[in-house]
């Protein structure tokens, strides 16, 4: 492993990655650079955001949610409406546009319950460009509708049957299938994680989500709010709300991160709470791991959210203090998914419910003249099935 100088965020960050990648990675730099100020490009990407995603994304006032928590005035982030039904379209649109001027015809991407795994799938199709997934052999077994939407969309699903047969593994398969076909393909990565430039890169084209609703804000308050929740599980959905914000000092930020069933190594997903420094998928950052430094498998009820480590801006927002870090149990997210269901109509995804519950937990603490807004980062179909089992259960 080398580490080069670059992508530092305070210690975290960098490029923890194997020598043949370096060169591989100053490319998609340096496309990822120009494209910020290439028109071309920008019009296109708008025209994408608009036409396909359907943005802008409304931010909506849950008025019955607040009457019925009390306090602070909540506001959703509609990301649950757009196409393919998350965030995750706006970055993968976007890579996919860079992997196309950088001239590669093949995508390859790591998946966990598929939800970035169809995003990435969504883009190639619409481009034309080859997509190879990679997805733990159990999430394969778990997730077998987002599988089969893959499929539908051109993509060739790879199973990956290391360890524990989940996330974690496929990342590191994923991108030693990518050191073995540099020339032709590009490795869409799905949240602000890994070696630079993917952390920054990814954060830039998520930052439509706190842009738009910086603006709408506005347009609706007349000023910016007093506080923004988002879940994190990589980190995008949140770094894209909160990194527009993050230099007005007077707006308030927590993060969400999944407290599964307790406290425990191994029985929740937060890394920045619980976690130790460490290197993890090319970069340092926070990372749940025991006493000798193995990465310990983490768990959620939410699909999303079941990822070891964080991004590493997360990591240095919470060291810095300009981010406050929380955790919500799996019971905690679904009563906010089963309150979010009867008092505004919208299913939310679990990994949304678990900014939901923070949100219900925090605005009674707070004025009636405050605003909080609350990032819905997905919608809840694919969730369904799973909030009917763990109710049959008795969970
Ligand atoms: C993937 C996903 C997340 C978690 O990923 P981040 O990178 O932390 O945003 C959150 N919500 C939804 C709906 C997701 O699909």
């Amino acid at each position: 492993m080398t580490e080069n100088a670059k992508g530092f965020f305070g210690p975290f960050g960098g490029q923890f990655v194997p020598e043949p990648l370096i060169a591989a990675l100053n490319d998609v730099d340096a496309a990822f650079q120009a494209c910020k100020t290439d028109e071309v490009f920008q019009a296109e990407f708008a025209r994408l955001l608009q036409e396909v995603v359907g943005r802008p994304s409304p931010l909506y006032f849950a008025k019955r949610l607040t009457e019925q928590v009390g306090g602070a005035k909540i506001y959703l982030k509609r990301e649950d409406l757009n196409h393919t039904g998350a965030h995750k379209i706006n970055n993968t649109l976007a890579q996919a546009m860079l992997a196309k001027a950088m001239g590669k015809t093949h995508l390859i991407a790591e998946t966990g319950a598929g939800q970035h795994g169809v995003a990435t799938a969504t883009a190639a199709a619409l481009m034309g460009l080859e997509c190879s997934i990679y997805q733990g052999a159990e999430d394969v077994r778990r997730q077998k509708l987002n599988v089969f939407r893959m499929e539908l969309l051109g993509a060739k699903v790879v199973p990956v049957t290391i360890g524990q047969q989940t996330l974690s593994e496929a990342i590191d398969v994923a991108i030693g299938a990518w050191i073995e076909d540099l020339d032709r393909s590009f490795y869409l990565l799905g949240s602000v994680c890994g070696p630079h430039p993917y952390p920054e890169m990814v954060m830039y084209f998520q930052g439509i989500i706190g842009r738009e609703a910086r603006a709408q804000i506005l347009e609706k308050e007349g000023r910016l709010p007093d506080l923004l929740i988002a879940a994190v599980g990589g980190g995008s959905n949140a770094g894209g709300l909160f990194k527009p914000m993050i230099d007005d000092a007077d707006v308030k930020i927590i993060g969400v991160e999944a407290g599964g069933r307790g406290d425990d190594l191994g029985d929740n997903a937060a890394a920045l709470t619980f976690g130790k420094e460490g290197v993890l998928h090319g970069a340092k950052s926070y990372v749940l791991q025991d006493e000798a430094g193995e990465t310990v498998p983490p768990h959620s009820i939410s699909a999303g959210l079941d990822y070891p480590a964080v991004g590493p801006e997360h990591a240095y927002w919470k060291d810095t203090g300009r981010v406050k870090y929380t955790t919500i149990s799996d019971h905690e997210a679904l009563d906010a998914f089963g309150l979010l269901c009867r008092t505004e109509g919208i299913i939310p995804a679990l990994e949304s419910a678990h900014a939901v519950a923070e949100a219900i937990r925090t605005a009674p603490t707070m004025g009636k003249d405050e605003i909080i807004i609350v990032n819905l980062s997905g919608r809840g179909d694919k969730d369904c099935a799973e909030v009917a089992r763990l109710a049959e259960a008795g969970v």
